[in-house]
């Protein structure tokens, strides 16, 4: 084989073709072989069908130095990895002393007779060896393959699957190369990912070195810099390309890597010793989850207000009836009253409030779904800010982007550049 190996890597389970599990487990290890420099050309799911696994276990190994899978190693009749895995290699079954003596112990240490079923997961393929599972009776099975390859069998829970990876499987791989494959990401939130996209112009180019991709989710833009060679040449290649593209992104660049939103904006609030109340009304908690998802929340986080009803906003904030009644419950002067009173009430420096149409019901010609204005009170500068916004989607996704955009106003705003247009924003 020339050159360093790619991974094939073979989920295994009807419940995967049946839509009723989502495949973590392949997401994982290509994760973990990256960090290894090992590139995964290809992922697959087969059910859980003996030939199936077979002709697909055949075909990995014939693309791909180093091939996984996970799940099928279980004790019961739909679990064949064992046997599939037998056929590709046109080996027979053997039972392995050693794993029978360890699923024996495991049952003995609690207190239980092994059942009959149990003994076939002491069988493995002649040439391969058992993997050791301290976290279940699965062993996991292992074919050592030329210049650095292997084929290897994992169980399906994760809590199982990882361990035995990282103890007993990549030990084995390290060996592969010197080579590294490392990934930066920076974050943006506030701009389209089409206008951010351009902004990255030529080094989204494809071929080039390192590489830059771009996904979107829920209103954060992300550019996901790629590269490998040795370590330390990586690390200084990836941190210039994040420089480059946090210059051309600013303002709206907010992190990298693990950074959120609300972490980033969090961090902004402790920096300035600043603290945080929120009013919210169509997002309904939304906003205060996401900022309470951040450790140590509480440091600049007091809390706030879930004020759905009309009488909620009179009676716990202080909007005036006559208010609701002319302007409406989503209007510029509920939003800033409902901010004000927020942070007034909650003694804080800075609030945020949220009120909108979350649809699918409730628009109207002048308020259709998704218009949702959103309010920022700073009790160094007076009056709250109100800003109106228009969301595409649905009535989940409305609400996201109303808790998302209320939180880069916020961060905007203390970074100095509150003016700043943003996503979505529908002005008067
Ligand atoms: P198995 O080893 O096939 O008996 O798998 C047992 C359990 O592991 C399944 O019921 C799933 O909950 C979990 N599992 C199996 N494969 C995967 C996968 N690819 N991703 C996430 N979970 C999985
Ligand atoms: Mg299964």
């Amino acid at each position: 084989m020339n050159g360093p190996p790619t991974a094939g890597i073979l989920a295994i389970g009807d419940e995967l073709l049946g839509g009723e599990t989502l495949d973590r487990n392949s997401a994982w290890i290509s994760s973990r072989l990256a960090e290894l420099g090992i590139g995964t050309g290809e992922h697959r799911t087969v059910g859980d069908d003996a030939s199936a696994i077979a002709g697909a276990f055949a075909e990995l190994r014939s693309r791909h130095g180093v091939v996984i899978s996970t799940g099928g190693l279980g004790p019961t009749l739909d679990d064949c990895t064992r046997p599939g895995l037998a056929e590709s290699l046109g080996e027979p079954l053997v039972e392995d002393a050693e794993a029978l003596a360890h699923l024996e112990a495991w049952f003995t240490g609690r207190g239980r007779p092994m059942p009959v079923a149990n003994r076939t997961q002491a069988l493995r393929p002649e040439g391969a060896i058992c993997l050791d599972n301290p976290h279940g009776t699965a062993p996991g099975l292992l074919v050592e393959a030329e210049a650095g390859g292997l084929v290897a069998c994992l169980p399906g829970p994760p809590r199982e699957m990882q361990p035995m990876f990282l103890e007993q499987v990549r030990p084995r791989l390290a060996v592969a190369g010197e080579a590294v494959g490392r990934t930066r990401l920076v974050h943006a939130c506030g701009a389209g990912e089409s206008d951010l996209a351009a902004r990255l112009g030529e080094l989204m180019a494809p071929g080039r070195t390192p590489q830059v991709g771009i996904t979107a989710s829920h209103g954060v833009v992300t550019a996901r810099i790629r590269s490998r060679g040795r370590a330390a040449d990586v690390e200084s290649q990836l941190d210039r390309a994040a420089e480059e593209i946090e210059r051309r992104w600013a303002p709206y660049a907010f992190g990298r890597d693990a950074t959120t939103l609300a972490s980033a904006t969090a961090a902004d609030l402790v920096a300035g010793g600043r603290t945080l109340a929120v009013a919210e009304s169509c997002t309904a908690g939304m906003l205060g989850e996401m900022l309470v998802a951040v450790s140590g929340a509480s440091s600049f986080f007091e809390g706030g207000w879930l004020v759905y009803s009309n009488a909620l906003k009179t009676s716990q904030l202080g909007v005036p009836e006559s208010v609701l009644e002319r302007h409406g419950a989503v209007s510029e002067p509920t939003a800033a009253l409902l901010a004000m009173a927020a942070a007034s009430r909650a003694g804080t420096d800075l609030a945020l409030s949220v009120t909108g149409v979350a649809g699918p019901t409730g628009g109207s010609e002048h308020k259709p779904v998704g218009t949702v204005f959103i309010g920022l009170c700073d009790r160094r500068d007076g009056p709250a800010r109100v800003r109106r916004f228009r969301f595409p989607g649905d009535r989940d996704a409305v609400r996201r982007r109303s808790a998302t955009s209320a939180l880069a106003m916020l961060r905007l705003h203390i970074a100095g550049a509150g003016g700043t247009p943003l996503l979505w924003e529908w002005p008067e």
